[in-house]
């Protein structure tokens, strides 16, 4: 990798973490995820960042993909169990890192929430270029099992690349068989998810995350404005509509990205729910895998 990106990857790591303190200091009982997001979103900004994707706040037996709506009422309530999913562009290069908090300080979650943090911790300690995925998806599940727990076997880490969030490999939560390896110059978000459910993710509502997958033709003038704004600013990151919502004038938004979703221009994330209900955990980091150390750009 060279000296360049590593450096770019670096600082969109940095600006992460950053963003990912902050968020703790704001984070409380009573606060709207609205006010929260829209903080952390201006930090990143201030700090010299991009969004990688839009904030993740999804509580309880929601997994991911939870993002503050344009009319969002949720505000953090004592006992929630949230996990913070944030990651931040430099250049195009990625940042993606993420962690697991009870609201109100209660510690009634504390085991599930130390069973995605010791398998993340597990899994960096094991990665190295030329390492199987499902190796690393045992020391996942290893770490996870042992805490009585289950690992989310079809959520998964990823390759990282410029301006793509999910290229390449993926990284299993369990030992999936697979030989497939990480190579040396791979930049991988691994993210571990334990929940005392039955370790699966089922569709839930539609979230307000998109992303672009297809330019279709549409003659619906704000459709239009919205893919230019879209492929200009975004490429092929996902974003939420909030975001269009600020920066696209124009009459009809509501329905004209109901269209561009039904016309297959965009893919509309839904909000992941664990299958039974059970409460889940997550965390994440980047991490450069190189010849010599592999460099965690979020930690
Ligand atoms: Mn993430
Ligand atoms: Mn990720």
């Amino acid at each position: 990798m060279e000296e360049e990106v590593i450096e770019k990857y670096k600082k969109a790591g940095e600006i992460a973490k950053k963003a990912i303190e902050y968020s703790k200091e704001i984070i409380k009982e009573g606060v709207s995820y609205k006010e929260v997001t829209e903080k952390i979103e201006k930090k990143i900004k201030e700090l010299g960042g991009g969004f990688a994707f839009p904030i993740n706040l999804s509580v309880n037996s929601e997994a991911a993909h939870y993002t503050a709506r344009v009319n969002e009422d949720r505000v953090f309530k004592k006992g929630d169990v949230l996990k913070v999913d944030l990651g931040v562009e430099v250049d195009g290069y990625l940042s993606d890192t993420a962690y697991t908090i009870e609201i109100g300080g209660g510690n009634k979650y504390k085991d599930l929430i130390e069973a995605s943090k010791e398998a993340l911790k597990a899994a960096i300690d094991v990665i190295k270029p030329g390492i199987e995925v499902s190796k690393v998806g045992a020391a996942i599940q290893d770490a996870i099992e042992k805490k009585g727990f289950k690992p989310i076997i079809n959520l998964s880490g990823h390759q990282l690349e410029q301006w793509d969030l999910h290229a390449g490999i993926t990284i299993p939560n369990f030992d999936n068989k697979s030989n497939e390896k990480i190579e040396e110059g791979m930049a991988i978000a691994v993210e571990p998810f334990a929940t005392d459910g039955v370790g699966y993710v089922i569709d839930a509502q539609p979230s307000e995350i998109y992303q672009l997958v297809n330019v279709v033709p549409t003659r619906m003038q704000v459709a239009r404005k919205i893919i230019e704004w879209v492929a200009e600013k975004r490429k092929e990151l996902p974003f939420c509509k909030r975001w269009i919502v600020e920066n696209v004038k124009g009459f009809g938004i509501d329905i004209a990205i109901k269209q561009l979703v039904q016309n297959e221009s965009f893919y509309n994330y839904p909000v992941l729910k664990e299958e039974k209900g059970g409460i889940v955990s997550q965390h994440e980091h980047t991490i450069l895998v190189l010849g010599g150390e592999n460099i965690v750009t979020t930690a």
